[in-house]
């Protein structure tokens, strides 16, 4: 491979010009051909150099933009990854994160709740029918909560709350809350039926192990089951 001199042109007028300024014999003319032969080079140079600034200022504000789009595009997906898309509650490996988390330094009370017969709503308004008793449970959920807690959905029409550093009895007053924003007025998808749920509540200190806290809320939710539904049973 030959290496091709990209300033072949410019480096023989600069030889030029040196050789000229070293020899004794020089004249004007030779002065003026050299210096001719610099201005043209040099000039041609700072056009070249001006294109390429602008070129490259161009190709950093595209790289820029596109590192932005990434960045949101990463984010996006970080987001779609811990996120329930049907009711954009936390999902169930999130809520598994999350408890972990808080337990790590904090005491945990956990809400279970499960939507009662649910199956009968599909089988009698059909599945999109369903689809839409889960989220406005969820708004129902919200508005039960009032900003406090961390939403989950952990199972198809099963739903759970976090709520870091809150005593046992305060845990299940919150349960209550969300019993009542949900049997409070007939459900705006499906106003004929109506919706209820079932509830466990269970209690960890810091430390605690969350695959236990899940066990226990889940004991006490298929008690509130067998015990008629509708209802919110603790298990500390
Ligand atoms: P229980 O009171 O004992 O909880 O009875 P259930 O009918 O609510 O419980 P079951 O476990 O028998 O039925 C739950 C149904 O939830 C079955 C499943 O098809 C339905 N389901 C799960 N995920 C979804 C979903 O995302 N959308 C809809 N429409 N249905 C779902
Ligand atoms: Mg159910
Ligand atoms: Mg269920």
């Amino acid at each position: 491979m030959t290496d091709v001199d990209l300033f072949e042109a410019e480096a023989a007028a600069l030889a030029r010009a040196s050789q000229v300024l070293q020899s004794p014999a020089a004249d004007v003319v030779h002065y003026r051909d050299a210096l001719e032969q610099l201005v043209q080079n040099y000039g041609q140079l700072m056009r070249q150099s001006r294109r390429l600034i602008s070129r490259s200022d161009r190709t950093e504000r595209e790289l820029n933009a596109l590192n932005a789009r990434l960045q949101q595009l990463s984010d996006e997906l970080d987001y779609k990854a811990r996120h329930d898309n049907l009711t954009g509650a936390l999902n169930r490996g999130a809520v598994f994160d999350a408890a972990r988390g808080i337990l790590e330094d904090s005491a945990l009370s956990l809400i279970v709740l499960d939507i009662d017969f649910f199956k009968r709503i599909n089988d009698e308004f059909g599945h999109p029918a369903g689809d839409a008793v889960i989220r406005e449970l969820v708004q129902r959920l919200r508005q039960g909560l009032q900003g406090e807690g961390l939403i989950g959905r952990v199972g198809g029409e099963e739903f759970s709350v976090l709520l870091a550093d809150m005593p046992l009895q305060a845990a299940a007053r919150v349960a209550q809350d969300i019993r009542q924003a949900i049997i409070g007025e007939p459900f705006a998808c499906l106003p004929s039926h109506p919706v209820t749920a079932s509830f466990g509540v269970s209690w960890s200190a810091a430390g605690g192990d969350f695959e236990s806290a899940y066990a226990r809320a889940d004991e006490a939710l298929y008690r509130a089951k067998r015990g008629g539904r509708n209802r919110v049973e603790s298990n500390g």
